[in-house]
């Protein structure tokens, strides 16, 4: 993991976390790639993490923060690694 492209550690860079309302809810909820799912419960899971974040005050400071570190598992900002993959592939063009 190459640590410089971390935003810097200021309370503004992360001060939205604490208005996210995933907070409070099982972590798993949001991190599925470890968990030993069936495809359809994968699908459920995230989706039902997704409906979260579609509510969510700071959904696109969320996403914004995952696609500049870039946040390499879980549901950020409404999406899923391998959907900010392809976001970040076409932001670079
Ligand atoms: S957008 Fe989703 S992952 Fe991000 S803080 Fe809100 S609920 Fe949590």
């Amino acid at each position: 993991m190459t640590v410089t492209r971390l935003p810097r550690p200021t309370l503004d860079s992360y001060e939205w976390q604490g208005k996210g309302l995933c907070r409070g809810k099982a972590v798993e909820q949001f991190f599925t790639e470890d968990l030993d799912l069936g495809q359809r419960a994968r699908r459920e899971q995230t989706e039902a993490a997704k409906a979260v974040c579609a509510v969510c005050p700071v959904v696109t400071q969320c996403l914004q923060h995952a696609l500049a570190v870039p946040e390499p598992f879980g549901i950020w900002g409404g999406t899923t690694a391998s959907e900010r993959a392809r976001m970040i592939l076409d932001i670079a063009g």
